[in-house]
């Protein structure tokens, strides 16, 4: 479960990129987050993952303060964040299968356990075939899975994708809002998804809030917040 309590972001000079948010997500949902360039959905991600610190307010998940957690604690709830990018920007010189053990290995899981992990991994997103193929072998829905395993690799609870199918084309976006789909019911993680096609929200979105201009102007499940769209 993640909870934003109050939470607002003033850069220095000024700028209020987020005015008192506040967002509950109950585990296994799919919540849309949508709005305009410039409404703080990237400032929105930096304080998720904690690399931005919020002004003001807490944010929850699984009931540990990501703003108060230090050491030990804080490096745990940042690894329950996986991401998932709009340019999935894997190593070139990397295979599949060696993009997906890039996290294990910086975390220094042991080799026969890496092995097992990514071979897992290369299953849950249907790649299984094309371990041994390199990015430029791939196409981009596919480099979008090993993006999506490489995200899953830490066992994360939350799987938070920053426009994950804006570069993609309509066949591929819903191949990959299935995929996501499937992960949810299969690993029961949580998933965020920023964008700012409606067309995605409907499509796969439980719930959904309308970020603008730093405040959520509205939230709540699907059919009631865009009904009227
Ligand atoms: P979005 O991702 O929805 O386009 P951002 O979170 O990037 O929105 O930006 C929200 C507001 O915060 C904008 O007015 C932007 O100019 C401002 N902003 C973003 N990053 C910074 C920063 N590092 N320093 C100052 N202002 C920023
Ligand atoms: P190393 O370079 O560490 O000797 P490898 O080149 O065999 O080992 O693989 C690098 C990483 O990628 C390892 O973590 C390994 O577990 C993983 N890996 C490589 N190929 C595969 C594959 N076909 N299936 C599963 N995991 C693989």
């Amino acid at each position: 479960m993640i909870e934003l309590n109050e939470v607002s972001k003033v850069y220095p000079g000024g700028v209020t990129a987020l005015n008192s948010v506040n967002l509950h997500i109950p585990a296994g949902e799919i919540h849309g987050i949508v709005g305009r360039s410039g409404a703080g959905k990237s400032t929105l991600i930096r304080c998720l993952t904690g690399l931005e610190d919020v002004t003001e307010g807490q944010i929850s998940i699984d009931g540990v303060d990501l703003t108060a957690a230090r050491g030990a604690e804080l490096i745990a709830a940042r690894r329950s964040i996986g991401m998932v990018f709009q340019h999935v920007n894997l190593l070139d010189s990397r295979t599949a299968a060696k993009n997906i053990a890039h996290p294990l290995e910086i975390a220094r899981v042991p080799k026969a356990e890496r092995r097992r992990r990514v071979a897992e991994l290369l299953e849950l997103v249907g790649l299984s075939d094309r371990a041994d193929n390199y990015p430029s072998q791939l196409s981009g829905g596919q480099k979008q899975r090993v993006g999506i395993a490489r995200a899953l690799a830490a066992e994360p609870g939350v799987l938070l994708c920053d426009e994950p199918t804006s570069a993609l084309d309509s066949t591929t976006t819903r191949q990959i809002l299935e995929l996501i789909g499937q992960l949810r019911d299969r690993l029961g993680i949580t998933v965020i998804i920023i964008t700012h096609e409606m067309s995605v929200v409907r499509e796969i979105c439980d719930a959904v809030s309308l970020l603008d201009e730093g405040s959520i102007a509205r939230s709540g499940p699907l059919l009631d917040v865009i009904s009227d769209r």
